[in-house]
């Protein structure tokens, strides 16, 4: 079972003894004392005992140096000497480093003495799975607890440790593996299910570590059927769905994390999902540039995944993986929100992507005439035939082209960041035209308000990413979430 190790960076004796009690009565099994932390003349053996006899309960010491991202200036001799102490200090740990600490590792580390050793490799830049590997086996064999630390500067690196884990796990060895910030957070979260030994985390508003989750947060999510869930796109820092979902967890009651998952193209696999699945999450939302890829690594995906030719949603059922499409239950559910009646209607959907396919099957399945219309003409052609609907050229729509009782916006134009025209020409917009767009940042585009000015109706995406959040969260969790907190959350977050 994976132990909660809280890092305690204190300055003082008194600083260590209030914060191990307070880290202990939050649900931490054992603490790190970062003796580098502490004043450089806390290293002799009686305060080093005085520290050890005022922590009541399990403890590692640790000294960590300045190359391997601590504070400790000590070398050579002097190191070696402050470590004799630690040593001999009556502690159940303490933390040698792989490189610098060769010889004291080789004199004292006959496996399972008292203290045991944690030999500790920090990579300083993210490494490849052989360099990884290589540190860890090493490190297992040099001490008791091979621990490998290394910055991830996106998820699939992260996702890479948690497979390595995985693998050394199936061999026996005692080791923790962490991805250092937040796209390694997943490596903390999951830690137990990836055969960490320990996970480190921070009392709060103390990190010791980048991407380490707090004490609590830490124990909430400890031997419990958590609720894994998490966002895989490139990038994903500017989506909303973290808090939204994290909302619906706290709604529902359920302990659970909601990470953004930064996954480049070129690390965009099956295996990729097959981990995470075997790591322990319930399901991911899937976005830009990864929805069209991941419906061919499936093993089964719903009917409107298949029309939309695009996966937002994945559920994890043992080893299979299921893709959904919840946009159209989603846009189908905020046009009702309005009271719009679509029935005979005139529909034009701008865009031919994934959003605007779901808006076709939506419209044309709530009894709409639909049209689209898209910049690239061989586009909204191939999507119009495929899906039953007509097509209308974006320079025809200027001129004295049809009307429309409904006019969607399925492209980016006007999304905070992007901007750009409005993407219909305003004289579309009249009194008894629902203007529906999109773009939920802002909440309210500058084509919102242009069709606003002309007495039509405008609708904001906001209300579809919580619908199709919602529909995610029960295909995950068959709970009904509680759409107001997914709405407040989101809001807010946009704010
Ligand atoms: P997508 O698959 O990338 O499709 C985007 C479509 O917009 C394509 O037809 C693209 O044309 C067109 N386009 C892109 N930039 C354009 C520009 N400057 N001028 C004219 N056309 C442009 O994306 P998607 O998944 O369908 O999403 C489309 C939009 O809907 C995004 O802004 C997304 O955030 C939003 N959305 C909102 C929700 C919600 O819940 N509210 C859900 C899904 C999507 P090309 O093919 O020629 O590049």
């Amino acid at each position: 079972m994976t132990r909660i190790v809280a890092s305690l960076v204190e300055r003082s004796v008194s600083g260590v003894t209030c914060s191990s009690r307070e880290a202990f009565r939050q649900g931490a099994e054992l603490v790190e004392i970062r003796f580098d932390h502490l004043p450089a003349r806390s290293l002799d053996a009686g305060t080093v005992s005085e520290v050890r006899a005022s922590v009541r309960g399990p403890a590692i010491a640790t000294l960590r140096s300045a190359v391997e991202g601590g504070r400790s200036k000590l070398k050579g001799t002097a190191r070696e000497n402050a470590l004799k102490v630690l040593l001999d200090a009556g502690f159940e740990y303490v933390d040698l480093e792989l490189e610098r600490d060769q010889r004291l590792l080789k004199a004292e580390g006959r496996k399972g003495r008292r203290p045991e050793l944690i030999a500790s490799c920090h990579l300083l830049r993210p490494a490849e799975a052989g360099k990884v590997e290589k540190a860890l086996v090493r490190a297992c064999a040099a001490g008791d607890i091979g621990k490998v630390a290394m910055p991830c500067e996106h998820a699939g690196q992260a996702i890479m440790l948690a497979r390595l884990g995985m693998r050394r796990s199936d061999a026996g060895d005692r080791f923790v593996l962490i991805g250092m910030g937040d796209q390694g957070r997943l490596t903390r979260v999951c830690a137990g299910r990836m055969g960490s030994d320990m996970v480190y985390c921070s009392l709060s508003g103390k990190p010791a570590a980048p991407g380490q989750l707090d004490v609590r947060t830490q124990s909430s999510l400890k031997g419990k059927d958590i609720v894994a869930l998490g966002l895989l796109g490139h990038p994903v820092s500017h989506s909303v769905s973290k808090p939204m979902q994290e909302a619906a967890l706290r709604g529902a009651r359920l302990a659970g994390a909601y990470l953004n998952l930064d996954v480049p193209p070129e690390d965009m696999t099956r295996e990729t999902l097959e981990t995470l699945g075997e790591i322990g999450f319930s399901g991911l939302n899937v976005t830009i540039p990864h929805k069209e890829r991941v419906l061919g690594m499936c093993d089964g995906v719903d009917s409107e995944a298949e029309s939309a030719g695009a996966v937002n949603t994945i559920t994890f059922k043992g080893s299979r993986i299921y893709g959904k499409n919840t946009d159209m239950i989603g846009f189908t559910q905020a046009l009702e929100s309005k009271k719009c009646i679509v029935s005979g209607t005139e529909a034009l959907v701008v865009g031919a992507g994934g959003a605007a396919r779901a808006a076709v099957l939506s419209l044309r399945r709530a009894g709409a005439h639909v049209t689209v219309s898209a910049r690239s003409p061989g586009k909204a052609e191939a999507m119009a035939r495929d899906m039953g609907a007509d097509v209308v050229s974006i320079s025809s729509l200027r001129g004295t082209g049809p009307v429309f009782d409904v006019v969607v916006n399925c492209t980016p134009i006007g999304t905070k960041g992007v901007g750009g025209a409005v993407p219909v020409p305003s004289a579309l917009f009249r009194k008894g035209v629902l203007y529906f767009d999109l773009v939920y940042n802002p909440p309210v585009t500058r084509t919102m308000k242009v069709a606003a000015a002309r007495k039509a109706a405008a609708a904001g995406g906001l209300e579809m990413l919580v619908r199709q959040g919602a529909a995610s969260f029960n295909s995950w969790t068959g709970v009904e979430p509680d759409l107001r907190a997914m709405r407040v959350a989101a809001r807010r977050a946009l704010a």
